[in-house]
């Protein structure tokens, strides 16, 4: 029976007959994958509480009967408590899972999923009175790494520097990025200030931020994400 080794992120969990549950797991070196645990619904078991969903685990797996994978060890790395304790953090972090579920194929290369959730998880808990930046900060890494990069340094158009631009820029969210006021006045505006702050996000800098414009970045990264995935994310409504 082959075994393998791998860090994983537990997305979410379901029960199976009596005593089993079958876990999604983003792991790092074979995507996101489904793998059941058996015997962890019962009182004795010690593996379930390393299962929490959001947990950052090391597991072994086998191939079980079927092709099922199956959990045979787990250790816990990371239990991200933190997030786990408070309603409002717990509800952003079922957002960003949610949506990496809903969008991620099983199996496949998600290397640079997993490690930018991680890292999203390290932040989150380090700043936890950054979260809703940093779930915006995910959004634009990850819709990058999923082809959907955004251009947040010239006008599509003009090629303009979007920053000497403005004072109103406008989003083109099919084609990823902003026109500015002297090719177009169509479609949602933002401040040169505001694209200037994603920007920030897409070099990896987090500096805290106003309400008002993390509320346009809120605007912009659900157009986005309504363009280019055309799915609802239940927890998103919940925000
Ligand atoms: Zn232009």
């Amino acid at each position: 029976m082959k075994k393998v080794n791998t860090v994983a992120v537990v997305l979410k969990s379901i029960n199976y007959k009596d005593s089993d549950k079958i876990y999604t797991l983003l792991s790092k070196d074979l995507g996101k994958i489904s793998a059941i645990a058996r015997g962890v619904r019962k009182i004795s078991s010690r593996r379930a509480g390393n299962l929490d969903t959001l947990n950052l685990v090391k597991v072994g797996l086998s191939e079980g009967l079927g092709g099922m994978r199956q959990i045979d060890e787990v250790s816990g790395l990371n239990s991200f408590r933190k997030l786990k304790n408070d309603y409002a953090l717990s509800t952003q972090c079922s957002y960003v899972v949610e949506l990496l579920h809903k969008t991620t194929e099983e199996g496949g290369n998600a290397e640079a999923a997993f490690e930018l959730l991680v890292k999203f998880l390290k932040i989150a808990s380090r700043f936890p009175e950054n979260v809703i930046l940093a779930v915006r900060f995910f959004e634009i890494h990850y819709l990058a790494l999923m082809g959907y990069g955004l251009n947040t340094e010239s006008c599509l158009r003009c090629k303009s520097d979007l920053v000497k631009k403005g004072p109103e820029l406008y989003l083109d969210s099919s084609r990823g990025g902003f026109i500015c006021g002297d090719c177009s006045h169509h479609g949602l505006s933002f401040s040169t200030q505001t694209v200037g702050k994603l920007r920030e996000l897409t070099e990896n800098k987090l500096y805290k931020t106003d309400e008002k414009t993390l509320k346009d970045i809120n605007t912009i990264t659900s157009a986005l994400i309504d363009e280019h995935f055309g799915i609802r994310i239940k927890s998103r409504e919940l925000l």
